[in-house]
């Protein structure tokens, strides 16, 4: 059984038919990339598994561990291990960077007030753990999230995430707007996480990097899936990263 299947999905925003008949299945521990063109449907897809801002999924089901997850509410979908960090990677400015990691408990309360019982949420995973992934965050526990780099504000971003031990990370363009030297250290870091047993789910437009650190990868374009198969097949596949990606 795949960790993550989506199953012939057809999703809208209002009239307008995004994803058509979209399958692709993620497996426990591995890297799974999916890529295309700008509007291709790749954030489509996420919001369709996590449920944020999601589109009206019509046809087609989602499951994660073989449960039936199809729209199901983002705070449902999260308890069950599925952690998300969006495009516009949501860090509180003005609070420190450890402020910033404590927060996730606070979601952790409003999801027990909300009548969802809080023993069923994974366990937090040790600020002490975090650090020691992410070495950058430990030396400025104390500094505002708003005065780090852009690839720091990443790292704390899918730290946060981290918190609460998805079984499943789903990271959208983490490497948007950075320099190549921190798109190495955010890649290190993913490749850290994942050799630690998270399962990573990667949107990405620099195709070439996703691809890089990958095992599996997928192709949409139109809201279609175009390629479905190992990296390396990809990395040797220059006419299908010409015709779809560009590069
Ligand atoms: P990018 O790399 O540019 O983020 P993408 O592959 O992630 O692209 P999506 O964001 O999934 O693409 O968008 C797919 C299509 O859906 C685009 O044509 C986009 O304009 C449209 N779309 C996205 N969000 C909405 C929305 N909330 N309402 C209406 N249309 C939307």
């Amino acid at each position: 059984m795949s960790l993550l299947a989506v199953d012939d999905i057809d999703a809208y925003y209002g009239e307008s038919h995004i994803l058509r008949g979209l399958s692709m299945a993620v497996e426990e521990g591995e890297i799974c990339a999916l890529l295309g063109r700008n509007g291709a449907g790749k954030t489509t897809t996420l919001r369709s598994v996590a449920g944020a801002r999601p589109p009206d999924v019509r046809d087609g089901t989602v499951t994660f561990r073989g449960d039936d997850i199809t729209q199901m509410a983002t705070e449902d979908i999260a308890i069950r291990g599925v952690g998300l960090v969006p495009e516009e990677r949501r860090v509180f400015p003005n609070l420190t960077v450890e402020e910033n990691l404590h927060l996730s408990e606070v979601s952790r309360n409003a999801s027990n007030t909300a009548g969802r019982d809080v023993g069923d949420l994974p366990e937090t995973r040790p600020l002490s753990e975090l650090y020691e992934a992410f070495p950058r965050l430990d030396e400025r526990q104390n500094q505002l999230a708003g005065t780090l780099s852009g690839g720091e504000q990443q790292m704390l971003a899918i730290a946060r995430a981290l918190r609460q031990a998805p079984d499943l990370l789903m990271l959208d363009e983490p490497y948007e707007g950075l320099a190549p030297q921190i798109i190495d250290d955010v890649e290190d870091a993913i490749e850290r996480i994942n050799d630690e047993g998270t399962t990573i789910l990667l949107i990405e437009q620099n195709a070439a990097a996703a691809i890089s650190i990958a095992d599996q990868c997928y192709i949409i374009d139109q809201g279609q899936v175009v390629f479905d198969g190992e990296a390396e097949e990809l990395r040797e596949d220059e006419e299908t990263r010409k015709r779809y990606l560009g590069v």
